[in-house]
Protein backbone atom coordinates (compact mmCIF):
# COMPACT_ATOMS: atom_id res chain seq x y z
CA UNK A 1 0.00 0.00 0.00
CA UNK A 2 1.57 3.52 -0.76
CA UNK A 3 -0.11 6.45 0.06
CA UNK A 4 0.70 10.06 -1.30
CA UNK A 5 -0.27 13.64 -0.28
CA UNK A 6 -0.32 16.11 -3.09
CA UNK A 7 2.28 14.79 -5.52
CA UNK A 8 1.47 17.36 -8.22
CA UNK A 9 2.98 19.83 -5.50
CA UNK A 10 6.33 17.86 -5.30
CA UNK A 11 8.40 16.42 -8.01
CA UNK A 12 11.70 14.79 -8.31
CA UNK A 13 13.67 15.32 -11.71
CA UNK A 14 12.89 12.25 -13.93
CA UNK A 15 10.79 10.53 -11.63
CA UNK A 16 7.99 10.90 -8.81
CA UNK A 17 9.30 10.35 -5.36
CA UNK A 18 6.52 7.74 -5.08
CA UNK A 19 7.76 5.50 -8.08
CA UNK A 20 11.33 5.81 -6.04
CA UNK A 21 10.15 4.55 -2.67
CA UNK A 22 8.22 1.47 -4.47
CA UNK A 23 11.27 0.45 -6.48
CA UNK A 24 13.17 0.24 -3.81
CA UNK A 25 10.86 -1.44 -1.41
CA UNK A 26 10.32 -3.83 -4.33
CA UNK A 27 13.73 -4.16 -4.67
CA UNK A 28 14.68 -4.65 -1.08
CA UNK A 29 12.04 -6.64 -0.07
CA UNK A 30 13.87 -9.72 -0.84
CA UNK A 31 16.78 -9.27 0.85
CA UNK A 32 17.41 -11.90 3.58
CA UNK A 33 19.94 -10.74 5.26
CA UNK A 34 20.76 -9.83 9.32
CA UNK A 35 18.93 -10.76 12.43
CA UNK A 36 16.36 -9.32 14.75
CA UNK A 37 17.56 -8.04 17.94
CA UNK A 38 16.65 -10.94 20.94
CA UNK A 39 19.18 -9.72 23.68
CA UNK A 40 15.76 -7.68 24.63
CA UNK A 41 13.34 -10.94 24.71
CA UNK A 42 10.76 -9.32 23.79
CA UNK A 43 12.31 -7.87 20.51
CA UNK A 44 13.01 -11.48 19.26
CA UNK A 45 9.13 -11.79 18.59
CA UNK A 46 9.22 -9.11 15.92
CA UNK A 47 7.87 -10.73 12.21
CA UNK A 48 10.94 -10.16 10.14
CA UNK A 49 9.53 -9.40 6.87
CA UNK A 50 7.84 -6.04 8.33
CA UNK A 51 9.48 -3.30 5.83
CA UNK A 52 8.23 0.51 5.43
CA UNK A 53 9.97 4.03 3.67
CA UNK A 54 8.34 7.08 4.24
CA UNK A 55 9.44 10.77 2.91
CA UNK A 56 7.88 13.88 4.68
CA UNK A 57 8.93 16.91 3.63
CA UNK A 58 9.39 20.02 5.05
CA UNK A 59 6.01 21.04 3.38
CA UNK A 60 4.23 18.67 5.06
CA UNK A 61 3.97 15.99 2.28
CA UNK A 62 3.71 12.45 3.13
CA UNK A 63 5.52 9.41 0.89
CA UNK A 64 4.90 6.19 1.49
CA UNK A 65 5.49 2.38 0.97
CA UNK A 66 5.15 -0.87 2.47
CA UNK A 67 3.86 -1.57 6.65
CA UNK A 68 4.50 2.05 7.59
CA UNK A 69 1.31 1.97 9.95
CA UNK A 70 3.17 -0.70 11.88
CA UNK A 71 4.12 -0.37 15.39
CA UNK A 72 7.33 -0.82 17.24
CA UNK A 73 9.37 0.68 20.33
CA UNK A 74 11.61 3.43 19.20
CA UNK A 75 14.47 2.20 20.94
CA UNK A 76 17.55 4.02 20.00
CA UNK A 77 16.20 6.33 18.08
CA UNK A 78 14.92 8.31 21.15
CA UNK A 79 18.78 9.15 22.06
CA UNK A 80 18.67 12.11 20.16
CA UNK A 81 15.21 13.27 20.91
CA UNK A 82 16.24 13.18 24.58
CA UNK A 83 19.49 14.85 23.79
CA UNK A 84 17.39 18.02 22.93
CA UNK A 85 15.65 18.20 25.93
CA UNK A 86 18.28 18.25 27.97
CA UNK A 87 20.18 20.60 25.57
CA UNK A 88 17.04 22.77 26.63
CA UNK A 89 16.92 21.99 29.84
CA UNK A 90 20.82 22.96 30.50
CA UNK A 91 21.84 24.31 28.12
CA UNK A 92 24.96 23.56 25.74
CA UNK A 93 27.92 24.47 27.63
CA UNK A 94 26.65 22.13 31.19
CA UNK A 95 25.33 18.84 28.72
CA UNK A 96 29.01 18.92 27.62
CA UNK A 97 30.33 18.60 31.29
CA UNK A 98 28.27 15.38 31.74
CA UNK A 99 28.56 13.89 27.63
CA UNK A 100 30.85 14.37 25.47
CA UNK A 101 30.41 14.74 20.97
CA UNK A 102 33.07 12.60 20.27
CA UNK A 103 32.41 9.24 18.21
CA UNK A 104 33.55 5.68 19.92
CA UNK A 105 34.17 3.84 17.14
CA UNK A 106 32.84 1.06 19.24
CA UNK A 107 29.63 -0.38 19.63
CA UNK A 108 26.45 1.05 20.81
CA UNK A 109 26.79 -0.92 24.08
CA UNK A 110 30.27 -0.42 25.16
CA UNK A 111 30.97 -0.07 28.70
CA UNK A 112 33.99 3.09 27.86
CA UNK A 113 34.55 6.49 29.12
CA UNK A 114 36.86 9.03 28.01
CA UNK A 115 39.63 8.23 30.02
CA UNK A 116 40.95 11.37 30.59
CA UNK A 117 37.14 13.67 31.23
CA UNK A 118 35.24 10.42 32.45
CA UNK A 119 32.23 11.35 30.26
CA UNK A 120 30.57 8.84 28.25
CA UNK A 121 31.78 9.49 24.88
CA UNK A 122 28.29 10.94 22.70
CA UNK A 123 24.73 11.01 23.37
CA UNK A 124 24.04 8.31 20.81
CA UNK A 125 25.93 5.02 21.92
CA UNK A 126 23.77 3.84 25.59
CA UNK A 127 26.53 5.23 27.89
CA UNK A 128 26.00 8.65 26.77
CA UNK A 129 22.07 8.34 26.23
CA UNK A 130 21.60 6.64 30.18
CA UNK A 131 23.79 10.51 30.88
CA UNK A 132 21.47 12.64 28.82
CA UNK A 133 18.24 10.94 30.62
CA UNK A 134 19.55 11.35 33.49
CA UNK A 135 19.74 14.84 33.17
CA UNK A 136 16.24 15.41 32.17
CA UNK A 137 13.84 17.87 34.91
CA UNK A 138 11.16 17.13 36.26
CA UNK A 139 9.67 16.96 39.98
CA UNK A 140 9.74 12.90 40.16
CA UNK A 141 9.61 9.86 38.40
CA UNK A 142 6.18 10.73 37.00
CA UNK A 143 7.13 14.40 35.77
CA UNK A 144 10.42 13.35 34.12
CA UNK A 145 8.28 10.75 32.34
CA UNK A 146 5.65 12.89 31.46
CA UNK A 147 7.94 15.77 29.91
CA UNK A 148 9.20 12.81 27.93
CA UNK A 149 6.27 11.57 26.48
CA UNK A 150 5.31 15.33 26.28
CA UNK A 151 8.24 15.39 23.95
CA UNK A 152 7.79 12.67 21.16
CA UNK A 153 4.15 14.48 21.47
CA UNK A 154 5.16 17.26 19.36
CA UNK A 155 7.32 15.59 17.33
CA UNK A 156 5.07 12.72 16.01
CA UNK A 157 2.16 14.92 16.29
CA UNK A 158 0.05 13.10 18.57
CA UNK A 159 0.39 10.72 22.38
CA UNK A 160 2.86 8.50 22.30
CA UNK A 161 2.96 5.32 25.01
CA UNK A 162 5.29 3.04 26.70
CA UNK A 163 4.93 -0.89 25.64
CA UNK A 164 5.30 -2.04 29.16
CA UNK A 165 5.96 -5.60 28.17
CA UNK A 166 9.29 -4.43 25.94
CA UNK A 167 10.36 -2.08 29.31
CA UNK A 168 10.00 -4.51 31.77
CA UNK A 169 11.70 -7.14 29.06
CA UNK A 170 14.42 -4.80 28.62
CA UNK A 171 14.48 -3.83 32.62
CA UNK A 172 14.62 -7.21 34.04
CA UNK A 173 17.47 -8.36 31.14
CA UNK A 174 19.52 -4.65 30.99
CA UNK A 175 22.69 -5.44 33.13
CA UNK A 176 24.95 -3.93 30.44
CA UNK A 177 22.85 -1.11 31.01
CA UNK A 178 23.21 -1.15 34.73
CA UNK A 179 26.62 -1.66 34.38
CA UNK A 180 27.71 1.39 32.57
CA UNK A 181 25.04 3.33 35.30
CA UNK A 182 27.19 2.30 37.86
CA UNK A 183 30.44 3.23 36.27
CA UNK A 184 29.34 6.66 35.49
CA UNK A 185 28.30 6.77 38.91
CA UNK A 186 31.47 5.87 40.06
CA UNK A 187 33.21 9.31 38.14
CA UNK A 188 30.00 11.47 39.47
CA UNK A 189 28.55 11.66 35.81
CA UNK A 190 25.13 10.29 37.02
CA UNK A 191 23.55 12.58 40.06
CA UNK A 192 20.23 11.17 40.71
CA UNK A 193 19.02 7.72 41.95
CA UNK A 194 20.47 5.01 39.18
CA UNK A 195 17.67 2.94 38.88
CA UNK A 196 14.88 5.82 38.49
CA UNK A 197 17.47 7.26 35.28
CA UNK A 198 17.56 3.70 33.92
CA UNK A 199 13.74 3.56 34.17
CA UNK A 200 13.42 6.12 32.55
CA UNK A 201 15.89 5.61 30.26
CA UNK A 202 13.98 1.88 29.02
CA UNK A 203 10.79 3.74 28.67
CA UNK A 204 12.12 6.64 26.21
CA UNK A 205 13.31 3.44 24.32
CA UNK A 206 9.87 1.44 24.89
CA UNK A 207 8.06 4.21 23.53
CA UNK A 208 5.80 3.06 20.50
CA UNK A 209 5.88 4.54 17.12
CA UNK A 210 5.74 3.47 13.52
CA UNK A 211 7.41 3.98 10.02
CA UNK A 212 5.41 7.38 9.50
CA UNK A 213 6.61 8.88 12.94
CA UNK A 214 9.44 8.33 12.54
CA UNK A 215 9.80 10.24 9.05
CA UNK A 216 7.32 13.29 10.71
CA UNK A 217 9.86 13.54 13.48
CA UNK A 218 13.11 13.42 10.82
CA UNK A 219 11.15 16.35 9.16
CA UNK A 220 10.71 18.20 11.92
CA UNK A 221 14.45 18.30 12.51
CA UNK A 222 14.95 19.22 9.03
CA UNK A 223 12.55 21.97 9.52
CA UNK A 224 14.41 23.74 12.20
CA UNK A 225 12.47 22.38 14.91
CA UNK A 226 8.82 22.59 13.96
CA UNK A 227 6.70 19.99 12.94
CA UNK A 228 6.05 19.87 9.08
CA UNK A 229 2.30 18.72 9.98
CA UNK A 230 1.11 20.03 12.94
CA UNK A 231 2.89 23.82 13.12
CA UNK A 232 3.96 22.95 16.86
CA UNK A 233 7.53 23.62 17.96
CA UNK A 234 9.29 20.44 19.40
CA UNK A 235 12.84 21.98 20.11
CA UNK A 236 14.44 24.79 20.52
CA UNK A 237 15.86 25.76 17.13
CA UNK A 238 19.37 26.77 18.87
CA UNK A 239 19.78 22.85 19.37
CA UNK A 240 19.28 21.34 16.01
CA UNK A 241 23.03 22.04 15.25
CA UNK A 242 24.27 20.44 18.33
CA UNK A 243 21.56 17.79 17.58
CA UNK A 244 22.08 17.09 13.42
CA UNK A 245 26.20 17.37 13.92
CA UNK A 246 25.63 14.43 16.64
CA UNK A 247 23.87 12.22 14.90
CA UNK A 248 26.26 13.08 11.49
CA UNK A 249 29.30 11.53 13.63
CA UNK A 250 28.33 9.32 16.42
CA UNK A 251 24.24 8.33 14.98
CA UNK A 252 24.99 5.08 13.17
CA UNK A 253 27.45 3.74 15.84
CA UNK A 254 30.60 2.25 14.59
CA UNK A 255 29.34 2.28 11.33
CA UNK A 256 28.76 6.05 11.39
CA UNK A 257 32.30 6.73 9.32
CA UNK A 258 31.52 4.89 6.34
CA UNK A 259 27.41 5.95 6.86
CA UNK A 260 29.07 9.48 6.46
CA UNK A 261 30.76 8.84 3.67
CA UNK A 262 28.50 7.14 1.48
CA UNK A 263 25.04 8.56 2.73
CA UNK A 264 26.30 11.55 4.02
CA UNK A 265 23.10 13.08 5.86
CA UNK A 266 22.88 12.86 9.98
CA UNK A 267 21.02 9.72 10.81
CA UNK A 268 19.88 7.44 13.91
CA UNK A 269 19.29 3.45 14.08
CA UNK A 270 17.80 1.99 17.09
CA UNK A 271 18.04 -1.85 17.50
CA UNK A 272 14.19 -2.29 16.71
CA UNK A 273 14.98 -2.02 12.99
CA UNK A 274 14.23 1.54 12.72
CA UNK A 275 16.53 4.09 10.98
CA UNK A 276 15.75 7.66 10.60
CA UNK A 277 17.58 10.23 8.22
CA UNK A 278 17.20 14.18 8.00
CA UNK A 279 18.05 16.03 4.98
CA UNK A 280 18.10 19.59 6.20
CA UNK A 281 15.77 21.87 4.99
CA UNK A 282 14.36 19.74 2.66
CA UNK A 283 13.10 15.90 4.25
CA UNK A 284 12.92 13.47 6.74
CA UNK A 285 13.08 9.61 6.16
CA UNK A 286 12.28 6.56 7.83
CA UNK A 287 12.92 3.45 7.01
CA UNK A 288 11.93 0.11 9.47
CA UNK A 289 12.95 -3.28 8.61
CA UNK A 290 13.85 -5.11 11.53
CA UNK A 291 16.95 -7.61 10.61
CA UNK A 292 19.90 -6.17 11.49
CA UNK A 293 23.66 -6.09 10.89
CA UNK A 294 26.62 -6.91 13.16
CA UNK A 295 26.44 -3.32 14.23
CA UNK A 296 23.13 -3.16 15.17
CA UNK A 297 21.97 -1.32 12.08
CA UNK A 298 18.90 -2.33 10.02
CA UNK A 299 20.10 -4.39 6.82
CA UNK A 300 17.32 -3.02 4.44
CA UNK A 301 17.33 0.42 6.11
CA UNK A 302 21.17 1.20 5.13
CA UNK A 303 20.83 -0.23 1.58
CA UNK A 304 17.23 2.18 1.30
CA UNK A 305 19.19 5.19 2.60
CA UNK A 306 22.20 4.42 0.29
CA UNK A 307 20.08 4.25 -2.65
CA UNK A 308 18.15 7.13 -1.68
CA UNK A 309 20.90 9.57 -1.34
CA UNK A 310 22.58 8.36 -4.64
CA UNK A 311 19.30 8.60 -6.65
CA UNK A 312 18.38 11.82 -5.37
CA UNK A 313 21.15 13.68 -4.44
CA UNK A 314 21.36 13.72 -0.63
CA UNK A 315 24.56 13.45 0.10
CA UNK A 316 25.32 17.04 1.93
CA UNK A 317 28.58 17.47 0.02
CA UNK A 318 28.11 16.32 -3.00
CA UNK A 319 24.70 18.29 -3.69
CA UNK A 320 25.08 20.98 -1.26
CA UNK A 321 21.97 21.12 0.26
CA UNK A 322 20.45 21.13 -3.40
CA UNK A 323 19.32 17.53 -3.99
CA UNK A 324 16.95 16.62 -7.01
CA UNK A 325 14.07 17.26 -4.92
CA UNK A 326 12.24 20.34 -6.14
CA UNK A 327 9.59 21.47 -4.01
CA UNK A 328 7.46 23.90 -7.04
CA UNK A 329 7.44 27.59 -6.83
N1 LIG B 1 17.16 0.00 24.55
C1 LIG B 1 18.30 -0.46 23.80
C2 LIG B 1 19.51 -0.62 24.70
O1 LIG B 1 19.73 0.18 25.54
C3 LIG B 1 18.58 0.51 22.69
C4 LIG B 1 19.78 0.12 21.87
C5 LIG B 1 19.68 0.47 20.42
O2 LIG B 1 18.59 0.67 19.88
N2 LIG B 1 20.81 0.45 19.75
O3 LIG B 1 20.25 -1.56 24.58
Amino acid sequence: MAKQANLGDLEIVSSPLLSVLQDLHSKYKSLQEGAVANYIPELAKVNPDLFSICIVTVDGQVYEVGDYQQLFTIQSMSKVFAYGLALEDHGRDYVLTRVGVEPTGEAFNSIILDERSKRPYNPMVNAGAIATTSLIKGDGATERLNRVLEMFRRYTGHDVFVDMSVFTSERSTGHRNRAMAHLMLNFGMIDQNIEEALDLYFKQCAVIVNCHDLAVMAATLANKGINPITGERAVDHQYIKDILSVMYTCGMYNFAGEWAYTVGIPAKSGVCGGIFAVVPNQIGIGVFSPPLDVRGNSVRGVEVCQALSQQLCLHLFECGGSSKIKSEE
